[in-house]
């Protein structure tokens, strides 16, 4: 009935998360509140886990993408159900670091990775830095052999593999910021580059074609190039990269109509490929990294929002306007995202009306979405935007000086705040006169 198996609805008719009523949830924390169930991400978490183990015999690693949603609670969350963690930038490692969490499972990505930041990442002793491009490569050499340091990377590398998702979030295909192109044999010059420098340490290589796929044959293919890839450097070299990170991308349900792979299906179709191509190459099957970050939270939160005006323009639509909007989920004004809603008091009724959800931000692009099927709606009623537990509070900003809502965390269906309200005193926190 819903998107999320954590999600379900009361004997008020009140929907619920992890068993607890939003309604009381919304009372007790106010609104705009994402609320997150810690039991879901930790099924996922454990749900890919127990693939590696199945389909790799546990030679592998799942790493969280951190960037879906980063705090010092998820980060401790992957770090006890075993995952490794994915940062992006010295914000995510240093919440990493600031919950312990163990350096050698960490992988930094990122196709401009500052000076400081390369600093960062040899200072704590990051497993596994994955160079973008020539220059950084040079770069971290550089600063390796500044502090005396061997780094431990991976290489960014393009398999040209098109997946069928939005352009702002398809990363794989030739024309993309990310990573070196194995056409015209860029990604073989930094091969041979990297080789040769004597304060670095070519582990593997890296790949990650996208975000909300669907299919499994993207992720066959590109397994199958890359591991031709590591054919060919063997054969170059002589040495056989022991990593292969094939990156992250699982689409998640965010409307009813979406049809998600099943996690281990994809998990198991992939192995095969691999052991398949592994074999036909002569090559051992090399440790395989996986990178979920929509598919662990995604489904795991919802957003609560207060409704205030209701505008019917005959004719034309119905406004139905929030408490928040891009500043707390600006994926709507990114890439036109699409979302389920529902009146969260309301929520047994059927959803027979159909609105626009709007923001209350100064943008008439400011929408959570259109043409949403939602129960009869009213001011005062409270809105659940549903799987809004990846990109969301990631993405937040302070736009029209609004402060962000806290994030609750449900665990068992106990209640926590794991990410405090910002308050309008930390909004001017860092202004000077
Ligand atoms: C964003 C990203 C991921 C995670 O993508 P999801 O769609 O959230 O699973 C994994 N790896 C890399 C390198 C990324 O940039």
């Amino acid at each position: 009935m819903f998107v999320s198996d954590c999600l379900g609805v009361n004997e008020h008719g009140h929907l619920t998360i992890g068993g607890r009523d939003t309604i009381e949830l919304a009372q007790r924390y106010g609104t705009p509140l994402y609320v997150m169930d810690e039991n879901e991400i930790r099924r996922a978490c454990a749900s890919y886990k127990g693939s590696i183990e199945r389909y790799y015999g546990g030679h592998g690693l799942v790493t969280y993408a951190s960037k879906a949603f980063c705090c010092k609670a998820i980060c401790k969350i992957a770090m006890e159900e075993g995952l490794g963690l994915d940062v992006v930038s010295i914000g995510e490692l240093y919440t990493a670091k600031s919950v312990g969490f163990p350096m050698d499972k960490v992988f930094f990505h990122g196709n401009n990775k500052t000076p400081q930041e390369l600093l960062a990442a040899l200072e704590y002793e990051v497993g596994q830095i994955v160079v973008d491009n020539l220059v950084e490569l040079e770069q971290l050499n550089q600063l390796a052999a500044s502090q005396k340091k061997t780094a431990n990377i991976l290489f960014r590398v393009k398999p040209g593999v098109e997946a069928h998702t939005h352009k702002f979030i398809r990363t794989g295909q030739i024309d993309s910021k990310f990573g070196l192109a194995l056409e015209g044999g860029e990604a073989m010059r930094a091969v041979l580059e990297a080789i040769k420098m004597p304060n670095i340490h070519l582990k593997g290589l890296h790949c990650h074609i996208g975000s909300q796929i669907f299919d499994i044959e993207p992720f066959q293919e590109s397994a199958a190039v890359m591991l031709r890839f590591l054919a060919d450097i063997k054969k170059e070299t002589g040495k056989e990269l022991e990593i292969l990170d094939l990156g992250g991308g699982f689409g998640i349900k965010y409307l009813e109509e979406h049809d998600p792979v099943e996690y281990d299906q994809y998990m198991k179709k992939v192995s095969q490929t691999v052991g398949a191509v592994c074999q036909e190459l002569g090559l051992n099957t090399p440790f395989i990294v996986i990178e979920p970050g929509r598919s662990i939270v995604g489904p795991a939160g919802i957003t609560l929002y207060t409704v205030g005006a209701v505008k019917e323009i005959p004719n034309v639509r119905t406004y139905a306007s929030v408490d928040g909007g891009m500043c707390d989920n600006p994926r709507y004004i990114l890439y036109q995202s699409e979302y389920e809603a529902l009146v969260a008091n309301k929520a047994s009724q059927p959803r027979s009306e159909k609105i626009t959800l709007a923001g209350k931000c100064c943008e008439s692009g400011d929408l959570i979405g259109e043409g949403m099927m939602i129960q009869p709606v009213q001011s005062g009623d409270i809105v659940a935007v549903l799987a809004t537990g990846a990109y969301n509070y990631s993405m937040s900003s302070n736009y029209n000086r609004i402060p962000r809502p806290p994030v609750v965390m449900l665990r068992d269906g106990e209640d926590r705040v794991v990410v405090k309200a910002e308050t309008l005193e930390d909004l001017i926190r860092n202004d000077l006169l």
